[in-house]
This record gives structure tokens, C-alpha cells and sequence, in this order.
């Protein structure tokens, strides 16, 4: 790269996706070392991370931080798995492709489960789940997602822990695209068990998983595990010890997730986060609609993290030619994943602003120009 030429990042698209998302300048930079993962800067670096993500979700005093590599689903799979015993069973919450997924973590892992569907734009009934638990003694676990990625909703995650506290069972949520954006609070919605990832909603780089743990309820997890590298139990105990992981740290992921941290505290927390999230998501929906496109959900239902848009009726619409045009303009939009209706997803989390946001429009509006459709309208 000569002198002259602007540095790589600054050519990088927006990513408009539910992950990888985009990262700032700052926690980029903070992986330009190599440290050993014994080396004392280092675990000192990883104890802070996690004290922080357990204060994130209030649980100081009640749960521990236990982080793993891989991707967000590592997380979730190693929670399930260390979590429900062999002998426990699992309500499954379901209305979208997150929900599905446990659901098929836990037929691998061999656990037992019922599951409470819904459509994609349509959360769990509180009454349903309370009916449910009532019918099945047998159950243990209920398993829920907090924001379902697949179409952007808002789970009725107080109503979901109160009717399972009620009925004295345990529950544990994939917040994996709300934490750190979406209010939750330990003290006030009781859980069990709370997954997210280094890379969503707190701006990290991908490559680690984590979960915020019921330290009482962990403490009766030893052998539950069906993986030794996913037993949640083992890493906890193995880095109370000493401070270490027990395999492979991802330590640049871990002090770029440290300089994340840092500037999600700098921006005021989760409500400084659900504030820039919430304007993002709010020029993004009503610029779209000036543009004739129709969301999946109404905007009660609509949580501040990725928008569905139903596909335009326009024949002269073609998705493929309009993700190519957007992404030649510098932003990333996201395909739709839905059953219900065809449709596309354009997300508002990651290092993305008001700027960003309008320019996105921008540029949808000149490809819709180019392509000659005149309205988005389904
Ligand atoms: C992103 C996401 C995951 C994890 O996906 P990975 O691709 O494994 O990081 C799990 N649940 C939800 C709700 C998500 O949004």
C-alpha cells in the first residue's frame, strides 16, 4: 500500500446484515498484537471482558461469564448441552430459524423436547406457555429466543420469564442479537442462562460465544455436557483456576471485544446502544416507506436490530440485481430466510449511523431509478 492510497478499512462496504457486522477503526486496531495466553496483560484483559458482560446483564453476585470460541452458535450449543441433563426436557419456543436451530442442537445433543410454535410474525401466546407447562410436568428447561433474527421481532421476553418462574421451571434465552442493545436485567427477569456473541449488538469481531450463567445452577452441571469442547462446566471451573482458557484463546478477538466494550461504556450502555439503534431503524423504515416498501411487522412487533421487507411486486424487481447494485454502492443488505412471505432484511446494528443510514437510502432509491420500478410495494 503506498503512501497515497487510503487505508483498506476505509474501503470496506456498510455491512447491513445480522452478522458479521461492522466494527469501528478503534477496535479494529486493537488486535495489531500478538500476546500469549498466559501472559498476565492478557487474562487480565479476558477477566475484565467477562466481569463486564455479567454487569451488562445484571448479574453481578448471581451469575458468572462463561465465554468459547466460535461463533454464536458454539454458545448456544454448548449452553443447551451443559445446561439441560440428559435426564431434563426443553420447551422450545419457535417463530423463526433461531428457535429451529436449538430445537436441532438438542436432537443432536440426544436431549428430550416439546416445542410451542408460531408463525414468523407472530410471538409465543403468554397463556399458551403457561397452558403448556401446566400439561407436562415432565418439562424443565423452557428455551427461548429474545429478538428473532429470521424476521427481526420482539419476543415478550419479562412475560416468558415470569410465566416459567411461576411454574418453578428454568429458562434460557438466545439474546444473541438483542444483548447489549435490548434492556434485560438478571435481577428482574430471572433466567438461567443467557447466550450472545462478540459480534452483534456489542460491536466486537466474530470468533467468540458466551453465556451469562446462574452460577448456583452451573455448579450442578458437572458431566451434563455431551462435547468436552463445549462443557460450559469445565471452562468455568478450568478459568476460575487460573485465569485461563483450556484450549486456544481467541485473544485477538478477546482485546478487539475489550475496545468494544470500552466504547459501548463511552456511549452510555445498552440505552446509549438502543437509542443509535432505534434512530437507525427508524430513518431506515420511514425512508423506505416513502419509497412504497411494506415491513413484515408492525411497529410494535419491531425490534431496533433488522428490518423485513416484503419483497416488491414490481416485476421489474429483481433481488439479485438490486443486492449487486446496493453492494457496488458500498452497502451489504441481507436476503430474507422467511416461510411466511418473500422477503429481504436490512439490519441497523454494527458501528452504523444516522450518516450511514441515509446514504443506504440513497442508494436504494438510485438502483430503483436504474431499474425503472417505481414503487417497493409488495
Ligand atoms: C446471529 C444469531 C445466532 C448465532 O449465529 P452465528 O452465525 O452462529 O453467530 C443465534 N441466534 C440468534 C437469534 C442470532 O441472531
Amino acid at each position: 500500500m503506498t503512501e497515497s492510497e487510503p487505508p483498506l478499512a476505509s474501503k470496506d462496504p456498510w455491512l447491513l446484515t445480522p452478522g458479521p457486522l461492522t466494527t469501528s477503526a478503534k477496535t479494529k486496531q486493537a488486535m495489531l498484537h500478538d500476546w500469549g495466553s498466559r501472559d498476565a496483560a492478557f487474562t487480565e484483559t479476558n477477566r475484565r471482558v467477562r466481569d463486564r458482560l455479567v454487569a451488562i446483564a445484571g448479574g453481578v453476585g448471581s451469575h458468572v461469564c462463561v465465554p468459547v470460541q466460535g461463533s454464536g452458535t458454539f454458545a448456544v450449543e454448548a449452553t443447551l448441552g451443559t445446561l439441560i441433563a440428559k435426564n431434563d426436557k426443553a420447551l422450545v419456543l419457535i417463530n423463526g430459524a433461531y428457535g429451529s436451530r436449538m430445537a436441532k442442537i438438542l436432537d443432536y445433543a440426544g436431549r428430550a423436547y416439546t416445542t410451542l410454535e408460531t408463525p414468523e410474525d407472530t410471538p409465543p401466546g403468554l397463556d399458551d406457555l403457561d397452558a403448556a407447562l401446566k400439561a407436562d410436568a415432565a418439562i424443565t428447561h423452557v428455551v427461548c429466543v429474545y429478538c428473532e433474527t429470521t424476521s427481526g421481532i420482539l419476543n415478550p421476553i419479562a412475560g416468558i420469564a415470569r410465566i416459567t418462574a411461576d411454574n418453578g421451571r428454568r429458562l434460557i434465552i438466545d439474546a444473541m442479537s438483542a444483548f447489549g442493545a435490548l434492556p434485560i436485567n438478571a435481577a428482574e427477569v430471572p433466567f438461567d442462562a443467557l447466550m450472545a456473541s462478540s459480534n452483534k449488538c456489542l460491536e466486537g469481531v466474530p470468533g467468540m460465544g458466551f453465556a451469562i450463567i446462574r452460577q448456583s445452577a452451573l455448579e450442578k452441571c458437572k458431566g451434563n455436557a455431551h462435547a468436552l469442547s463445549l462443557d460450559l462446566y469445565d471452562q468455568w471451573l478450568a478459568m476460575e483456576k487460573n485465569g485461563q482458557w483450556r484450549f486456544t484463546p481467541p485473544t485477538h478477538v478477546i482485546c478487539a471485544f475489550d475496545a468494544a466494550l470500552e466504547q459501548f461504556d463511552a456511549e452510555g450502555g445498552v440505552e446509549g446502544r438502543n437509542a443509535r439503534y432505534a434512530a437507525n431503524g427508524k430513518i431506515l423504515i420511514s425512508g423506505m416507506r416513502e419509497l412504497g416498501f411494506e415491513t413484515l411487522l408492525a411497529d410494535d412487533l419491531q425490534a431496533p436490530i433488522i428490518i423485513t421487507f416484503k419483497m416488491p411486486a414490481d416485476p421489474k424487481f429483481d433481488f439479485q440485481a438490486f443486492y449487486d447494485a446496493l453492494a457496488g454502492r458500498g452497502y451489504v443488505i441481507y436476503p430474507g430466510k422467511l416461510t411466511v412471505a418473500p422477503s429481504f432484511r436490512i439490519g441497523c446494528i454494527g458501528h452504523l449511523d444516522a450518516k450511514v443510514m441515509n446514504g443506504a437510502l440513497d442508494a436504494i432509491r438510485e438502483t430503483l431509478t436504474e431499474m425503472g420500478v417505481e414503487s417497493g410495494a409488495a
